[in-house]
């Protein structure tokens, strides 16, 4: 992966905004979302990152496990409104294209062809040229970003924030705002589970400031909210009925997380 220089100066942006490494939800993978919920809520596309999120890193196909909730999440927002941005598939790395045609073929969905790295300004602006491109355009406060590093995910999910918002001609109170019109822009999601172990000691560090932040700005009711309301409890492993619960099967399904 190339030198991210956007990654490594998001870091700063903590001085003036602190927020900035907060996400609405955190799940451990995309199964747990409920997409439902979410179109309910107004949410009409999605960004999802590839490595460690869909899928193993730097492998074109979706992780098994995830098929329903890859499939359910396309039906609820529709094919063309979901879009992959990957800091490797589609980048200066991928020659061509030709791995980002191979994951669009996996995953049956565009990916991004963008030369600067996520959580840089000039991604998003690739990012909102395509949902703006849509025959039925998606504003940024209609999108979900998902991902599971926080200094490029979640950091531009939040940065997307930062655009000026319309004024209504009555500006309604916080309380009376639904949850997505509270975000102001789109709701940040958190994949904090991996597929394949990969820079444990930032993740670990991730998780930490995330957490000391939250406790700082006083932030967690109001996350919460958003936790309770786009969240469902991960899938029990399946069993077959009638198959005893052996234990070379146990220790397989343990290892699959
Ligand atoms: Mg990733």
């Amino acid at each position: 992966m190339p030198l991210n220089i956007p990654g490594l100066l998001a870091p700063f942006q903590l001085l003036w905004n602190p927020r900035v490494v907060l996400p609405h939800v955190v799940v451990a993978d995309i199964r747990q979302l409920d997409f439902l919920a979410l179109r309910k809520a107004g949410y009409r596309g999605a960004v999802f990152d590839k490595d460690n999120c869909l899928t193993i890193p730097y492998k074109d196909s979706l992780v098994p496990e995830l098929q329903g909730a890859w499939k359910e999440c396309r039906e609820a927002f529709g094919e063309g409104n979901v879009l992959i941005v990957s800091n490797s598939t589609g980048t200066r790395d991928d020659p061509g294209g030709i791995q980002a045609e191979s994951v669009s073929y996996y995953l049956s969905a565009p990916v991004l062809q963008h030369n600067s790295l996520k959580p840089a300004y000039a991604c998003i602006s690739g990012i909102r040229a395509y949902f703006s491109s849509l025959r039925n355009p998606i504003k940024d406060d209609e999108l979900v970003v998902v991902g599971d590093r926080i200094f490029t995910d979640v950091v531009m999910a939040n940065r997307m924030r930062r655009r000026a918002v319309p004024k209504p001609e009555e500006p309604k109170r916080e309380d009376e705002m639904s949850l997505r019109e509270r975000a102001k822009g789109p709701l940040a999601v958190w994949t904090s589970g991996v597929w394949q172990k990969e820079s444990m000691a930032m993740r670990y560090f991730e998780r930490q400031l995330v957490d000391a932040i939250c406790r700082w700005t006083d932030s967690s009711s109001h996350l919460a909210e958003y936790q309770k309301a786009f969240t469902k409890p991960l899938p029990a492993p399946e069993v077959d009925k009638g198959e005893k619960l052996s234990m070379k099967r146990l220790w397989s399904m343990l290892r699959k997380r």
